[in-house]
């Protein structure tokens, strides 16, 4: 092995060879020129939750700070805007990334459980994923009455008007609740999901064997 190979094998991370295994596009990590546009472009990074815009969080994982990247809140907070893929010069597929180790982090089961995006999250894929199609009315209530039935009582009550407007507009089924819209083809979306979890363990096995 050239000496140059040598220190470059004894200076790469653990965490970083972690997530280009393991996280979707964390291969594009070590492309990170830490320029800061992408967090200068990113429009939640005023929000208290933001801890860590993308640019810290790769300096982060370049520099094993696994604990920290893999507990932060602020992967929860991408709203998949794509602000940063646009202006980032090193074309770095920064939202799929962030998601990546969103991902990583709950299958892991490290990711902040209070988060509320996390919530929201893993609410969205339970109601879309078994019909194919999201029912907007459990949704909603799955939401109302996360923190118990008082507090989800007390929650549709503050947004009574908003649900009669909709109601009246027709924007609002209350049967959702019974049933609601289905995919015609249900076996059809399952095949296709599980397919995409074998191709993704494929995938990371390939990696790590690389
Ligand atoms: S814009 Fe791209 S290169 Fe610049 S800090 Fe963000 S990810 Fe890194
Ligand atoms: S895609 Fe996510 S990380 Fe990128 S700018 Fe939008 S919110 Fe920020």
């Amino acid at each position: 092995m050239s000496a140059n190979a040598q220190m470059a094998t004894k200076y790469k991370n653990s965490f970083l060879k972690e997530v280009e295994e393991q996280v979707e596009m964390g291969e594009w990590v070590k492309m990170c020129m830490q320029c800061g546009v992408c967090s200068g472009s990113c429009p939640t990074n005023f929000h208290p939750g933001w801890e860590h815009p993308p640019q810290e969080i790769f300096m982060m994982i370049r520099a094993g700070k696994r604990e920290e990247v893999l507990t932060s809140p602020s992967m929860w907070m991408c709203t998949s805007c794509y602000n940063c893929i646009v202006r980032c010069p090193r074309k770095l597929p920064i939202t799929h990334i962030m998601h990546g180790l969103a991902n990583y982090a709950h299958r892991l089961g490290v990711a902040p459980k209070m988060q509320p995006t996390r919530h929201f999250a893993k609410l969205f894929w339970n109601n879309c994923v078994h019909t194919g199609r999201v029912n907007e009315l459990k949704l909603s209530m799955g939401l109302y009455f996360k923190d118990g039935f008082s507090q989800g009582i007390k929650n549709g009550m503050a947004m009574k008007d908003v649900a009669l407007g909709l109601l009246k507009a027709k924007r609002l089924n209350p049967f959702e609740l019974f049933g609601g819209h289905k995919c015609k083809d249900q076996n059809g979306i399952h095949a296709m999901l599980k397919k995409a979890r074998e191709l993704e363990e494929k995938r990371k096995a390939l990696k790590a064997a690389a």
